[in-house]
């Protein structure tokens, strides 16, 4: 069985409708609502919003200190206190483009298989078409983070992080820490 229908049926059988709580966009426990984003995301919520990069998404935090280097990988959804900044009341404010992570949540697919969440939204009725649209979804978000992985490892193996500076790599190249 390919990938698709498989996720599909593991979707169906989970059961899953979203309540819109809310409750996945606040930190329940240490780092659990952090967005990891890409460039591509970033820039959709760019022009949806009018906000800037710096105003979207800031460096992910656990930053690795080795020597002199110290750096971090990638970007998250900026936070304001335990919630998301595009969290309003118990609705997303950037819902039509929402990060991956967001579309497809309590999903996660990798390496290891497939992984479900918890999540109240969970046991539901699953609505017609539903299950494949996840599953496209997760698939998108799989082939996207490899694609990212694997620009980033290139970077690190290329041996350039520069030393005496925190800086953050992602798929585009080494950027300068702000955060
Ligand atoms: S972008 Fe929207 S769905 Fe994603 S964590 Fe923020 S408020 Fe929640």
């Amino acid at each position: 069985m390919s990938l698709l229908p498989f996720l599909a049926d593991r979707i169906r059988e989970a059961g899953f409708s979203c309540l819109r709580c809310g409750s996945c966009c606040r930190e329940t426990e240490p780092g659990s609502n952090l967005v990891m984003v890409g460039h591509e995301e970033i820039s959709d919520i760019m022009e949806h919003t009018g906000l800037s990069f710096g105003e979207i998404a800031e460096p992910y935090p656990d930053r690795i200190l080795e020597g002199d280097l110290d750096y971090t990988f990638g970007w998250v959804l900026r936070r304001t206190g335990d919630r998301c900044r595009f969290l309003d009341e118990s609705s997303c404010q950037i819902y039509p483009v929402r990060p991956w992570i967001c579309r497809t949540y309590p999903f996660v697919f990798d390496e290891n298989g497939l992984t479900i969440h918890p999540c109240e939204g969970t046991g539901q009725n699953v609505g017609s078409g539903d299950a494949e649209k996840i599953a496209q979804d997760i698939c998108r978000r799989y082939a996207y983070e490899q694609e990212q992985d694997e620009k980033i490892r290139a970077i690190v193996r290329s041996g350039t992080i520069p030393a005496g500076r925190p800086v953050v790599i992602d798929a585009e190249g080494i950027k300068d820490y702000h955060g």
